[in-house]
């Protein structure tokens, strides 16, 4: 990797034309250099992945990473077992006093720091052949009549066939070609306190604790068993849903400290001053352009989950499916990229975003919803409820498609009409309602 402040600043205007310019080098964009060139290893030294900051740089997150994540990391031979990280094997839901916590069954999850996740991927991307830039923000970018011109903050210039915009949350590829993000963007907390490793909680588990929307904050808490920078055990901890706008830090830290005193056992690990720190993050949706001629978005360009901000599986498989329409791109020529949206939606994170969305659409804010409800219900031994599910899809037990299939469904009408036995009548009075706001509101047959 370079580092533009030194040598790589005296270059003056660049020349060389890649075949692929990535903006961002967060794991998004690594993970795309790493699949295009395990893909087509003759595009070693083709691909110009440039990172505006420094690296490792930190990055405010959870850094839970699910089993799905980890088997696509396994594809693409990535060690991380190297990575200093805590194993999970299960997470729970939590409503106030209420608990579901599914087992996981397999090590294939785990929380680690991002600064070491990232650094990573993005040191193995630069050894299998990416040509890296650090210290190199991209400031601006066009398409022209073969392909597309990156400007970055030294005054250079780079042409390739094709720029994936990998460059975050908060990143301008997209207004550089005029397709902004559609998915709302939300104020999440962060912060990290010492853990206690012999207690209960949260030692192996991601407890994610969904009363927030009791407090007026669409989201969740989340406590999970985390690593310092030196290796000491803490709990990484936060509040996601925030509205994006001034007044939402204040509203989400007493949410936070609200949600807290149902978890005593964590409560007392909290020292007396905690220093939160915010950052945004915007949700995914299937209503967005993902692409354009000669340019595809990855990451967080695309959007988390939103019911549990799980970003890093869209990475990895927005990653995946733009490397494979570039590799097809190359080989026939055709830039227009029509088949990523495409890919997206077949990809294993959309499944969960499918459920998951159901949760959001419905949660009210107020109370403990329907879905939660259903979702968490006590049965006999041995038969799986919605978090059942959930959890494996999650772990990467299951593949994501046991979502689509009748016996998913079937199992979750059942629930439905055992959580709330009177379902099927309220959709009947609702539909008799309408019938009569539309009856007064359009005359009657024979009337006119
Ligand atoms: C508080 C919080 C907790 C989270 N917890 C989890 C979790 O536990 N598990 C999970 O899966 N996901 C989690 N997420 C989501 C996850 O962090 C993101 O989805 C993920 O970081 C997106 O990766 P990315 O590579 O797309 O973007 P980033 O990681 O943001 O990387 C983008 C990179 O682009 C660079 N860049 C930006 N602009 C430019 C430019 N113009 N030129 C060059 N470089 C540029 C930036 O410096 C940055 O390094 C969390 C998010 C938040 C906010």
């Amino acid at each position: 990797m370079s580092d533009s402040k030194g040598q790589e600043a005296v270059r003056g205007a660049d020349t060389k034309r890649y075949k692929v310019i990535v903006v961002g080098g967060g794991p998004s964009g690594s993970l795309t250099a790493l699949w295009l060139l395990r893909l087509r290893p003759e595009l070693a030294g083709c691909v110009l992945i440039l990172e505006a900051r420094g690296f490792p740089r930190e990055k405010v997150c959870g850094g839970g990473v699910s089993g799905r994540v980890t088997a696509s990391l396994e594809k693409l031979g990535i060690p991380i077992e190297d990575l200093p990280k805590v194993t999970v094997s299960k997470f729970s839901v939590h409503f106030e006093r209420e608990i579901c916590s599914p087992s996981f069954g397999n090590e294939k999850c785990f929380v680690t720091r991002r600064s070491d996740f990232d650094r990573l991927l993005l040191e193995l991307a630069a050894e299998r052949g990416a040509e890296v830039r650090t210290g190199t923000s991209a400031k601006g970018a066009y398409r022209e009549r073969q392909g597309i011109v990156v400007l970055d903050g030294q005054g250079n210039t780079h042409r390739a066939d094709v720029l994936v915009g990998a460059d975050g949350v908060n990143g301008a590829s997209r207004h550089w070609f005029g397709a902004p993000h559609r998915g709302r963007k939300s104020l999440l907390l962060q912060v990290d306190f010492p853990r206690d490793p012999d207690a209960a909680a949260p030692r192996d588990c991601l407890m994610m604790d969904f009363s927030a929307p009791k407090y007026g904050i669409p989201g969740y808490a989340w406590f999970f068993p985390s690593i310092g920078d030196r290796g000491e055990p803490v709990v990484n901890a936060g509040i996601s849903g925030g509205p994006f706008h001034r007044g939402s830090y204040i509203r989400l830290k007493e949410a936070f400290f609200a949600i807290l005193r149902h978890h005593p056992e964590i409560e007392a690990m909290v020292p007396g001053n905690l220093r939160f720190k915010p950052y945004p993050e915007r949700e995914y949706t299937p209503l967005q352009r993902v692409s354009l001629e000669r340019v595809l978005f990855v990451g967080e360009q695309v959007g988390v989950d939103p019911f549990t901000g799980e970003g890093l599986a869209v990475c990895a498989d927005s990653a995946e499916a733009a490397a494979r329409e570039i590799a097809e791109a190359l080989d026939t020529g055709d830039f227009s990229f029509r088949g990523y949206a495409r890919r997206l939606l077949a990809a294993p994170f959309f499944p969960l975003y499918f459920v998951g969305k159901t949760y959001c659409l419905q949660n009210n804010h107020l109370q403990p919803s329907f879905f939660f409800n259903m979702a968490t219900m006590e049965k006999s031994a041995g038969v799986p409820n919605v978090v059942d599910y959930y959890a494996s899809v999650f772990s990467g037990n299951m593949d994501g498609r046991v979502f689509y299939s009748a016996g998913f469904w079937g199992m979750a009408l059942r629930d439905m009409a055992a959580t709330f036995p009177g379902w099927w009548r309220e959709v009947g009075g609702l539909a008799s309602l309408l019938r009569r706001r539309c009856g007064a509101t359009s005359p009657a047959p024979g009337e006119e």
